[in-house]
């Protein structure tokens, strides 16, 4: 029982979708989400500060 599979939901249509290697769209359900989600944020013009990503990774990197 080695097999852990992750599961977590779409952003875009809130579906399950198996988040692993074998999922090029991860984390969304599929391509057409993907770009949906991508098509949202172009629009909204980034509305997120840049600083709190990069507090992110930095606590990533240590
Ligand atoms: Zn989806």
């Amino acid at each position: 029982m080695s097999a852990k599979i992750t599961f977590v939901n779409c952003p875009q249509c809130n579906h399950g979708v198996e988040y692993s290697l074998s999922n090029a769209f991860r984390p969304f359900c599929s391509e057409r989400c993907r770009l949906m989600d991508l098509g949202q944020w172009a629009n909204e013009g980034y509305k997120i500060p840049v600083e709190t990503n990069l507090e992110d990774l930095n606590e990533d990197s240590i």
